[in-house]
């Protein structure tokens, strides 16, 4: 038994099960991201990011939580993480992107529900997710009806604490999700046991712009003629930024700029020149999940933007720092999250836009619309959104799929006959 088996044991894992989901990462992780040729050098540090998410990272929050830090774990990205660091408190990322764990949430759940919702619940009644016994907290959000109901039936199992998002952004709804932003501070000053300091609110702040910022850089280099990075490696980059030490993340993306920068001097591509610009756009691609963005590019694609939760949305906007009392900065904060897209609002003309600025900066020349399966307002939003796109002769093509296998074949001959109709 190895050290790692040893602490997953005293976890309270499923051991020979957990290591069975390993198995089924690491061959999805061979088959796609490993598969490719001319990768970045400092890519290394972000496939071990992914390699030691169930090994180091676990071991390393277990050291912090000796020291009595406590992990608040969440599910969307309109969880404000700097608010949790700056109560000395860790955020992890909990989202389920493997397919082994869906069957073990449909054995309770119903099973036309999101592959993403089924594939996090599936691991925690599993018990092959290391996260679920170490969080002192998990924070849920009212994004999409499949999440509503199920904080339902967890928050009477474990410590949860649900964010009411609203639909709308006028007035009465920011001050809504202002009111919201002030109660998690309530709910997780009493689980720290210490008041909300400005001060180290800033410094946390400070931490989650500089990451912001270095993403923007990887986007911008993303974009360059030709890519010097594939979309499937600036996705295990943005799947490792959910995981990882923030200040450690950001230095080692810095690293990465700086390698795709000589290459872009010296036109090193992973692509071949005819390959076909592409945008991802919709719902997002969270750890172990690289499915479309491996067919996309083994298909004569370049992904080079993403317009998703893994994407652009996590990182385009910065949080005012100008405040230097309490309810400034949280109101800063509030307003930073609430200009986030998510297909959940009502109107959502912003995304459209985000959409089209995207796809004009990029010099995009299809968009695929990623929609998981029964994730109903990605998937009428896509309608809107090939509407936007065909304005600029964009076209679109909306594939809706779940984590399995089954549909690849089927999806890899849509995918090869879009790109071929693209200019
Ligand atoms: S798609 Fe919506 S619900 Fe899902 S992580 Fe993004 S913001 Fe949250
Ligand atoms: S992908 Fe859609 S259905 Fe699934 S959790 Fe996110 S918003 Fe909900």
């Amino acid at each position: 038994m190895n050290n790692y088996e040893k602490m997953w044991q005293e976890l309270g894992l499923d051991v020979n099960l957990h290591n069975e989901v390993l198995n089924y990462i690491n061959k999805g992780f061979q088959n796609t991201v490993g598969k490719q040729k001319n990768r970045p050098r400092t890519m290394d540090y972000f496939d071990n990011v992914l390699h030691e998410s169930h090994g180091g990272r676990v071991a390393e929050l277990l050291e912090e939580k000796s020291k009595g830090k406590k992990i608040v774990g969440f599910f969307c990205i309109y969880v404000p993480e700097e608010i949790i660091m700056a109560l000395d408190m860790i955020p992890i990322a909990l989202c389920g992107g493997t397919n082994f764990s869906v069957p073990y949430a449909e054995k309770m759940f119903p099973r036309d529900i999101c592959p993403l919702v089924k594939s996090t619940l599936g691991l925690a009644f599993s018990k092959t997710c290391l996260y679920a016994p170490i969080k002192s907290l998990a924070v849920g959000e009212t994004t999409c009806d499949a999440k509503k109901k199920v904080w339902d039936i967890l928050s009477q199992k474990v410590n949860f604490h649900i964010m009411e998002l609203p639909q709308k952004k006028n007035i009465i709804d920011t001050h809504l999700w202002e009111d919201e932003v002030h109660t998690l501070v309530e709910n997780l000053e009493k689980l720290a046991g210490k008041k909300l300091n400005p001060f180290i609110l800033k410094e946390k702040i400070d931490i989650m712009n500089n990451k912001r910022k270095v993403l923007q850089r990887l986007a911008k280099l993303r974009i360059k003629e030709p890519p010097p990075i594939s979309g499937l490696d600036a996705l295990v980059v943005m799947q490792a930024a959910l995981n990882d030490e923030p200040v450690r993340f950001t230095k080692k993306v810095e690293e990465l700029c700086d390698e795709l920068e000589d290459r872009v001097k010296k036109g090193i591509s992973p692509f071949y020149d005819k390959a076909k610009r592409i945008m991802v756009s919709g719902c997002p691609s969270v750890m172990g999940n690289w499915k479309v963005h491996s067919l996309i590019e083994s298909s004569g694609g370049a992904v080079v933007v993403d317009e998703t939760c893994t994407g652009v949305r996590y990182f385009k906007d910065l949080v005012d720092t100008k405040a230097n009392d309490i309810d400034g900065l949280l109101g800063a904060i509030a307003d930073r999250y609430l200009k986030i897209n998510c297909s959940c609002f009502t109107p959502n003309n912003d995304r459209l836009e985000m959409v089209r600025t995207l796809a004009r900066e990029g010099n995009i020349k299809g968009v695929v619309q990623y929609i998981l399966q029964y994730c109903h307002t990605y998937n009428i939003e896509a309608i809107r959104i090939d509407g936007t796109l065909k304005q600029d002769n964009i076209p679109s093509l909306k594939i809706v799929t779940d984590y399995s296998e089954e549909d690849t074949a089927q999806l890899r001959t849509r995918v090869e006959a879009f790109l071929e109709t693209l200019q």
